[in-house]
């Protein structure tokens, strides 16, 4: 783990929901793809948020907050990041935590799996995979609620368009009568295209009650929990 200070370098709306956050390290910032970072608000009190960015960014961290209702987590999270950028004051960083960073070294064939704003911790493995031309194939799967929230579709379309063996799957869960793809729940979607997910890595992001119930269904499927990722299995039963 290291600890960093870090500019806020800008704030931008991603929806009405989920914010970009742009944060420049004073050091290189090292971490793996998939591991996450805590912003310092006191002593015992750090938020926990996925690094979007790939690694080899070492200069410029990338946040997704998905916050909404003044009191919240998130929230809080946003309002320091707000008022240090407009001060132009430095945060506190601990960067480079987690368990659940991508393992190209296995080879083997990639299920990753994105929940709402769970998004960020996957991107930053995506674009890295991309970067190292992994060459194993790889399955994105993105599930969000309305299909607004799908604020980064496009690119990751092309994304997929350069690799033969990367395919990006967005699911809506309540979709509109417009929406030709997936819909439902995101990890129904996974079982419903793959028969048996015993070949394959799992890496997932999303609410707590999601990923437990997408690890139990997964391993109905076929997945080997040895070869399941999230680091919310930490906070979980
Ligand atoms: C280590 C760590 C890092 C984190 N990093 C971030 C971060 O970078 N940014 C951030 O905003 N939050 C982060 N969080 C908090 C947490 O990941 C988010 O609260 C969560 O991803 C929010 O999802 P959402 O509200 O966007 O999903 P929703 O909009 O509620 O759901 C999106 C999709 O998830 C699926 N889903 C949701 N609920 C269920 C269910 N019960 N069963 C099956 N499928 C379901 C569906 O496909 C649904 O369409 C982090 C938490 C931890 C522990």
């Amino acid at each position: 783990m290291q600890t960093l200070k870090a500019r806020v370098e800008a704030i931008s709306p991603l929806t009405e929901f989920v914010h970009k956050v742009l944060l420049k390290p004073q050091h290189d910032a090292e971490f793996s793809a998939g591991h996450y970072l805590q912003l310092v608000l006191g002593e015992k009190d750090k938020r926990a948020f996925s690094i979007a960015s790939s690694p080899s960014r070492k200069q410029e961290l990338e946040l997704h907050i998905g916050a909404s209702g003044a009191d919240s987590y998130a929230m809080q999270a946003l309002d320091h990041l707000r008022e240090a950028h407009s001060n132009d004051a430095d945060v506190d960083l601990e960067v480079g935590l987690g368990v659940s960073q991508v393992r190209p070294e296995q080879s083997r064939p990639l299920v990753l799996l994105a929940g709402g704003t769970g998004f960020s911790y996957v991107k930053s493995m995506a674009d890295y995979l991309a970067e190292i031309n992994y060459d194993q194939p790889v399955l994105f799967y993105w599930g969000v609620k309305e299909e607004a929230a799908l604020y980064a579709k496009a690119e990751m379309e092309a994304w997929a368009d350069g690799k033969t063996n990367f395919q990006f799957i967005p699911v809506v869960e309540n979709a509109s009568d417009d929406w030709t793809g997936h819909t439902g729940y995101v990890h129904q979607a996974v079982m419903k295209d793959i028969v048996s997910l015993e070949p394959y890595s799992v890496y997932m992001a999303g609410r707590f009650d999601m990923i437990g119930i997408v690890r139990d269904d997964f391993i109905n499927h076929g997945a080997q929990r040895d070869f399941m990722f999230a680091d919310a299995f930490a906070f979980i039963k």
